[in-house]
């Protein structure tokens, strides 16, 4: 078993990391095979992260991967002393962030032969935390090596792409998560339905399969799309849809705020009421990070709300075209049917384009509601 059995479907990716961590542990640092920055790309849920944090245990561990030692598993979790993962939650990585995250990744490494800093939304970098980092990746610490991840080679800055080995992930396919799922005891029927409806987004399919909620919403949304019928409706019908995906990322964050901005205070030594200079500005900052993570959470979640009403113009156009196998939402089969023979192939298209560009724009902080909007207008 090793780290690299864990990813889905991106065997022509994994021969080249496997090349990698041996030419690493000859200690070839800079030959064909191995180099200090790395651009992982792919489409969501294609397994980005993962693949980079695989990469990280690679190189990390004494055997070059084995999945089973602590340095393995800590460094998959990106809580090994010399794996360092960046999740953003905001919107922005900031300079500050990237300066302090230099200075760390200069550090020896502690246990193995590399430090190794993971990346996860290099396309969130600000273009000054981009250039800060571009240096660090131009002048690298012999033992350091940086894995980029973003949705496309295009989201980061031109020069930092120059400058890093570029790795495109692939959507897997639904039969490659069926079987994942399946091998995490999903029953057949579930697993296949999951794969398919997820459009082969591993986190997706997973959570769709294990929460019965995540599919009562997604059919909540499905049945919502399928009854605009004009102007009104669809109004309506994109105001019901952002108001819940701002219930749902307000009640999320609600969990997390307050708990964070307790163990800030504390920190700050809170007596009463009573914060230091230093910690109302802390307190400010954090209430700033909170706010721009929950319109991050409004966007994801419309996001993935398209993404599922996209499959019922994809059966719709499938219906159009007489292939009925392979249709997504087989419990909407008569709706679906009425309107495939209501309509033309074209406009199913047409709409299919307008939901891609929508998300297109939702990606570039367009306005949600006025979005969403435009949007079910153009699907009436
Ligand atoms: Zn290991």
């Amino acid at each position: 078993m090793s780290v690299f059995d864990l990813l889905i479907d991106q065997e022509h990716v994994i021969s080249i990391l496997r090349d990698a961590v041996i030419a690493a542990a000859k200690g070839d640092d800079e030959s064909q095979e191995m180099t200090h920055a790395w651009l992982f790309t792919g489409p969501p849920g294609s397994g980005r992260s993962n693949t980079a944090l695989a990469f990280a245990a690679a190189l990390v561990c004494k055997n070059g991967g084995c999945n089973e030692c602590t340095d393995c598993t800590t460094a998959l979790k990106g809580n090994h002393a010399d794996v360092e993962l960046i999740k953003t939650e905001g919107l922005s990585i900031k300079i500050d962030e990237v300066r302090e995250l230099i200075t760390r990744a200069s550090w020896s490494p502690s246990v193995g032969n590399y430090r190794v800093v993971v990346i996860e939304d290099a396309d969130r970098l600000t273009e000054s935390a981009a250039n800060a980092l571009l240096k660090a990746i131009e002048e690298p610490g012999l033992r350091t090596v940086w894995l980029l991840c973003a949705p496309s080679a295009t989201d980061v800055l031109p020069t930092i792409r120059s400058r890093t080995r570029s790795l495109v992930l692939r959507t897997p396919s639904t039969s490659a998560v069926t079987a994942l799922l399946e091998s995490e005891k999903i029953s057949p029927t579930m697993a296949d339905f999951a794969a398919r409806a997820s459009q082969g987004h591993i986190g997706r399919a997973r959570h769709l399969a294990k929460s019965e909620e995540a599919r009562a919403r997604r059919a909540a949304i499905l049945k919502i799309s399928l009854l605009i019928t004009d102007v009104a409706s669809a109004f309506k019908a994109a105001q019901v849809l952002v108001e819940a995906a701002k219930a749902e990322a307000e009640e999320e964050a609600e969990k997390r705020d307050d708990a964070e901005l307790a163990s800030l205070k504390e920190a700050w030594g809170q007596q009463g009421s009573k914060l230091t200079q230093g910690g109302s500005k802390a307190v400010k900052e954090l209430e700033k990070e909170q706010k721009s993570r929950t319109t991050r959470m409004v966007r994801d979640y419309l996001d993935r709300a398209l993404l599922d009403i996209a499959t019922l113009y994809r059966d719709i156009l499938l219906i159009q075209s007489n292939s009925l196998d392979s249709i997504i939402n087989i419990d909407l089969t008569t709706e679906i049917t009425k309107l495939a023979n209501s309509s033309t192939p074209e406009s199913s298209l047409r709409k299919l384009e307008a939901i891609m560009n929508a998300r297109t724009n939702l990606s570039h902080n367009a306005a949600p509601l006025l979005t969403i909007e435009a949007l079910m207008v153009s699907l009436k």
